[in-house]
């Protein structure tokens, strides 16, 4: 199958953007297109490069190839993954962390697919159909490439309920009790609660910074808690006191598991189950203040009363916060919003920090770690952005 490249954005797809998208390619998808290989070419028929067809967000397909019309076959995929691994080889090697990113979508070759690495096992997440049709190849290659203990998915793509996606693939099963460790903190996991296992492995460097710079009796309030696993990170540097927020009920159970297993007293610290904005105005009206304040929001979030889109409130959270936060304290302000770069995301922070009058100095910006590989191509998928701001 062939499909043209509109004569405006030949160049582009020339020079390595991935995506197939309705703006840039004319065409109508279909359903049974899931999984089709088909060659891009030029208006004027000329090849440009290869891709598969999968319908994801905007996007219905991901380049695999570039210039030369590779097939989507076994040896192509088991060299892409091969390829993927020994990139990591400092991952595998290292005795402190034994959880991070073996295969990241377009950055590692093929887009719409990422697998992570969690103490011997693997977790495939499948963010279109189209890649699915393969994963009986990328299984196996997977199997014979790193022979894992066990292997887990997650499907991505819509799919209607009567389609019944088994969890788990391959091999023992993570036990109930399954954690993982990273720079020698233990985090618990869950594979079969939903998307999210429990830990997001993008924010390892930034929770490395916090046990290295808050140690010794600093209070640190984290919001968006979810597991509380920034918390657990200060207290790996003998910080004194946390607070966890976090509107949803599982995060009690689960932040308490995760201080119980590294031994952490969990009567000294606080977990509070509920809003943060409602915790934000209480913290206010008792005066409290930290050494750290964390702000970790979904970029999208609904609560009973209202929502909160990083673009919107993000500036006003800010605001609000800053008088919760200790002389010479810090904030940490972090959005996995691909859509907001990181020059606009500076200029929310000084919107929102000029409100309060305090005096501010971005110490440090994270970005995603090397094991979340970026093609250069398409940084797109380069979303992450955690700022380290210091409050005079
Ligand atoms: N900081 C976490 C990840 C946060 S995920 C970590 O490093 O692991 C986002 C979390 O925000 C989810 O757990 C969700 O329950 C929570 N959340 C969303 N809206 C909220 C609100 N209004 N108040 C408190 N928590 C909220």
């Amino acid at each position: 199958m062939e499909l043209f490249i509109e004569k405006d954005f030949v160049e582009k797809y020339k020079k390595g953007y991935p995506l197939l998208s309705s703006e840039y390619i004319k065409y109508k998808f279909k359903e049974e297109d899931e999984g089709k290989i088909v060659s891009l070419l030029d208006d004027k028929h000329k090849y440009v490069a290869t891709a598969y067809l999968g319908k994801q967000n905007k996007g219905f397909g991901w380049v695999f190839s570039n210039n030369r019309r590779e097939l989507f076959d076994n040896s192509f995929i088991k060299s892409l993954i091969r390829r993927a691994i020994s990139l990591r080889q400092s991952f595998f090697n290292n005795s402190s962390t034994n959880a991070f990113r073996v295969f990241n979508g377009y950055g590692d070759g093929i887009g719409g697919l990422t697998i992570d690495y969690y103490a011997g096992f693997l977790l495939i997440n499948w963010y279109n159909r189209g890649i699915f049709k393969f994963n009986k190849l990328i299984v196996q290659n997977l199997i014979t490439e790193l022979s894992p203990k066990g292997i887990y998915q997650k499907i991505r793509f819509k799919h209607s309920p009567d389609d019944i996606y088994e969890n788990h693939l391959y091999g023992q099963s993570a036990s109930e009790s399954f954690y993982i460790i990273e720079n020698d903190v233990k985090y618990c996991l869950n594979f079969d609660d939903g998307d999210m296992v429990g830990i997001f492995l993008d924010q390892r460097e930034v929770r490395k910074m916090l046990t290295s710079k808050f140690s010794k009796n600093k209070t640190i309030l984290n919001t968006f808690s979810y597991t509380g696993a920034f918390s657990l990170a200060t207290l790996a540097g003998l910080s004194g006191k946390t607070t966890s927020v976090d509107l949803a009920k599982r995060s009690l159970p689960k932040t308490i598991a995760n201080l119980e297993i590294n031994e952490f007293k969990v009567e000294d610290q606080e977990i509070v189950v509920g809003d943060v904005f409602n915790f934000v105005k209480y913290a206010l009206r008792k005066k409290l203040t930290y050494d750290l304040v964390i702000l970790d929001p979904p970029s999208f979030a609904k609560s009973k009363k209202k929502s909160f889109s990083v673009l919107k409130n993000y500036a006003d959270l800010l605001n609000s916060v800053a008088p919760l936060v200790g002389q010479n304290g810090y904030i940490i302000a972090s959005t996995n919003n691909s859509k907001l770069s990181l020059l606009k995301f500076k200029k929310i922070i000084l919107q929102g920090l000029k409100k309060s009058n305090r005096l501010y100095r971005i110490e440090k910006v994270f970005r995603l770690p090397a094991d979340y590989r970026v093609a250069d191509t398409y940084q797109e998928e380069n979303y992450l952005k955690v700022l380290l701001i210091k409050l005079d």
